[in-house]
């Protein structure tokens, strides 16, 4: 199928797909893209600090830990405080936070963190570790920073990232089992219709498993029985994890599309753009992908040369909100939509949030894997998943009040 005709039809479909409950989708109109122009789309200005007039030189950058979660708090010579809570993976990234990204930031002037993020990629030679454990590092640092600069300005983040344009996201339950027959699974996904999702994610495939299924028949008896289980109205996700080549990966994105299931995520290993292009040129459902994806570079080539139609940048895995919304500009180009992959673990929905209230091209669902009964009471008022959406924090920087004190169990990792 040419361009054209592939692009067409998909961005009719997944803006119809997507119209969902939220209308906050803007229209996606197939674009062609050429690199000088994806590149100025992705270098452009970010940071609006037109008000933050004197330098807010960073004091100290530490990692703190009570029994739960992993903490990065910064400080500014002049006393101002940001705070960021990491993903599971602090608990083993760690001495690279602390050795390789904490010392670049150490007397830089916050201001300047577009620079900054480039910057610390080169010091110390850190683009040798180019990946999800040097990228989450900055990004928890970037998170900090961004808090401290919102509290010093008084507004949200997604003020300081451009302005938020969305102040309620509309969210999808994701299911993350592989374990379940389908009529279990299928039961799982009606108790969140029944708790208010207007839109669900269910795994296929056995997660970068060369083609085999975590149970014998699962996927395609799961796939045959979902949309008749949850009526018309739910919208449908379906996530492989790179369990599928080409050839499996496109059997198994025309059962999902002649099943009515509306997007198909990750069908091939992750970095194999190759292959997931293939996927994607052979189907008429969207193709979504990139969540491991780190390189800006290999970001760049998807949206060029059309290797899927909705992007998903994880803030955590790909260095923070900075490199994320380069990646969304780059893909607006394209008339592409931006789902950021949720880390799991700490307030990764918070980052999603606050990153879905900024950006223009965001798709109608963004994920959501729970956790919000217990930091969402950190935010004022609490965050609560209901009808399906949930309110971005108004509160300034990251929007976790300071009478939350979060920290008041954390002590400095050494
Ligand atoms: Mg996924």
């Amino acid at each position: 199928m040419h361009f054209n005709r592939r692009r067409f039809i998909k961005s009719s479909l997944g803006a119809a797909a997507l119209a969902g409950t939220q209308g906050c989708l803007s229209a996606a109109e197939p674009r062609k893209t050429t690199v000088p122009q994806l590149d100025k789309a992705a270098a452009a200005p970010i940071l609006k600090l037109s008000s933050v007039r004197s330098p807010v030189k960073i004091a100290s950058v530490e990692l703190l830990r009570d029994n739960r979660n992993h903490f990065v708090r910064c400080r500014s010579t002049d006393g101002a405080v940001g705070i960021a809570v990491t993903n599971s993976r602090a608990a083993y990234l760690y001495p690279i936070l602390q050795k390789l990204v904490i010392p670049y930031f150490i007397g830089k002037d916050a201001r300047d963190l577009e620079s900054l993020i480039d910057g610390v990629y080169v010091y110390k030679s850190n683009y040798k570790l180019a990946n999800l454990a040097l990228w989450c590092c900055v990004a928890w640092v970037e998170f900090s920073i961004l808090d401290m600069l919102g509290k010093i300005e008084g507004k949200p983040v997604g003020h300081l990232l451009g302005g938020v344009v969305n102040k309620q996201i509309t969210m999808y339950a994701a299911s993350g089992n592989r374990n379940t027959t389908p009529r279990q699974e299928v039961e799982i996904l009606k108790k969140h219709v029944d708790q208010g999702a207007h839109a669900v994610k269910f795994k296929v495939g056995g997660r970068m498993s060369n083609n085999a299924d975590s149970m014998p028949g699962r996927s395609e008896g799961l796939i045959r029985i979902v949309r008749k289980a949850l009526g018309d109205k739910v919208t449908i996700f379906a996530d492989a994890n790179g369990s599928y080549d080409c050839r499996k990966g496109t059997e198994i994105g025309k059962l999902i599309q002649d099943h009515g299931i509306d997007m198909f995520e990750e069908p091939c290993p992750w970095d194999h753009l190759e292959e997931t292009k293939c996927v994607a040129d052979a189907l008429v459902i969207p193709v979504a992908g990139g969540e491991q994806e780190t390189s800006l570079r290999r970001f760049r080539w998807m949206i060029h040369n059309n290797g899927l139609d909705i992007v998903q940048p994880d803030l955590h895995y790909n260095g923070g909100f900075i490199r994320a919304i380069r990646v969304a500009r780059m893909a607006a180009e394209a008339g592409m939509s931006v789902v950021p992959h949720m880390s799991g673990g700490g307030t990764g929905y918070i980052e999603v949030l606050h990153f879905a209230s900024c950006t223009g091209n965001i798709g109608a669902f963004h994920e959501y894997k729970g956790g919000i009964e217990r930091t969402g009471q950190w935010c004022d008022p609490p965050l609560r998943f209901k009808d399906g959406a949930i309110k971005v924090p108004t509160g300034p920087g990251l929007g976790i009040s300071e009478d939350a004190d979060i920290l008041k169990n954390a002590k400095p990792v050494e």
